[in-house]
């Protein structure tokens, strides 16, 4: 099967390609515009084409071109902070986008499609591990972006026959075993990659935002989970959409939280170094926790997390240019 990656050369875009490159049946291209990605992520041999999702007509000459018989969509503007200041930044990428590249997907007739969603539809959950079913409730631009495309998809699904799975995850993190391929925003906003570069003397401290949540410490709880977890996930779904040809979607989560003090206290242990913390205002659009229960998951797709543990931590190099990423953090168990 032919399968069209959009985003593949981003964070969970490019880990997916790598998990996706070592299963048999598969041929991938990628499609990326670049704009957060990074070219030396997409490994040798993968076709690639430089486009952006907005650019319908990029995206015919590439449906007609590879005539791919699945989309996975990992395009998309993620930052909370951001989409507060830019909703229509915002909802032109992530909704007007995703809408484009449906309906080239609906004139090629290509009818496999796995989103990329997330935990932030659910707002404030009203129950903590949030379940699958749970009823969202977006708090800010970014969550409420993805929600609208996942009600797009229920509609498409009715008109047109798609078969669509979202994934809704949570806070990616960690990087590949390999070391060469990681998390590598600029710029970063995201509290394990700012915390790391704190310990390599990069930054001079890393802010709190916030230590007045209702929380163990104050500080918000989010549910981190690794990179390469999520896309053995999405290799699972989309094994189970072209089986039973049911679309369908599923939280992916650890069911644990970690506060953000906690992180911090993680990487301290783990590198040895201070770390100073300065805690400021709150950023607006956080929900004080965010924990995914992946029950749905584990009992329909066979889902389970190797990287599962936060007992034991290190540290992994990815790029001698760039940074370290912790991912030991999420050490396997019992080993
Ligand atoms: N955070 C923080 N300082 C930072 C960046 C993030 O305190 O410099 C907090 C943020 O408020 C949230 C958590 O860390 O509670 C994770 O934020 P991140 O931006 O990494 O991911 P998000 O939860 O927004 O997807």
């Amino acid at each position: 099967m032919k399968i069209l990656v959009c985003g593949g050369a981003g964070y969970i875009g490019s880990h997916l390609v790598r998990e996706l490159s070592t299963q048999q049946g598969y041929e991938i291209i990628i499609l990326d515009n670049l704009s957060k990605g990074h070219i030396k992520s997409i490994p040798k041999g993968i076709k690639f084409e430089k486009a952006d999702i907005r650019d319908k007509t990029a995206l015919e000459r590439i449906f007609s071109k590879h005539k791919p018989d699945a989309v996975m969509h990992f395009c998309a503007s993620i930052s909370v902070g951001e989409s507060v200041a830019d909703p229509l930044g915002y909802y032109e990428n992530n909704v007007a986008g995703t809408i484009y590249l449906l309906q080239v997907m609906k004139k090629y007739n290509v009818k496999y499609f796995i989103f990329s969603s997330t935990a932030a539809i659910f707002g404030n959950p009203k129950e903590v591990p949030i379940p699958d079913n749970a009823r969202p409730e977006p708090i800010n631009p970014y969550g409420d972006t993805k929600f609208v495309v996942e009600k797009i998809l229920a509609w498409s699904e009715n008109a047109y026959g798609l078969k669509y799975i979202c994934l809704r995850y949570f806070n990616a993190c960690g990087a590949h075993e390999s070391g060469d391929i990681g998390e590598d925003h600029d710029p970063e906003t995201h509290l394990i990659p700012l915390i790391l570069q704190v310990a390599l003397g990069q930054r001079e401290s890393v802010s709190i935002f916030g230590d007045d949540y209702e929380t163990k410490d104050g500080t918000c709880v989010r549910d981190y989970i690794h990179v390469t977890d999520l896309a053995t996930a999405h290799i699972r779904a989309l094994a189970y959409l072209i089986k039973e040809n049911k679309s369908q979607s599923f939280n992916l989560g650890s069911g644990e939280g970690y506060t953000v003090k906690e992180v911090i206290n993680a990487a301290r242990n783990v590198t040895g170094h201070p770390i100073p913390d300065k805690v400021e205002d709150r950023r607006i659009g956080d929900p004080a926790i965010l924990i995914a229960g992946s029950t749905r998951a584990e009992q329909i797709l066979g889902w389970k997390r190797k990287y599962n543990t936060i007992e034991r931590y290190g540290l992994q190099p990815y790029s001698s240019t760039f940074s370290w990423f912790l991912i030991g953090h999420w050490d396997q168990r019992g080993q």
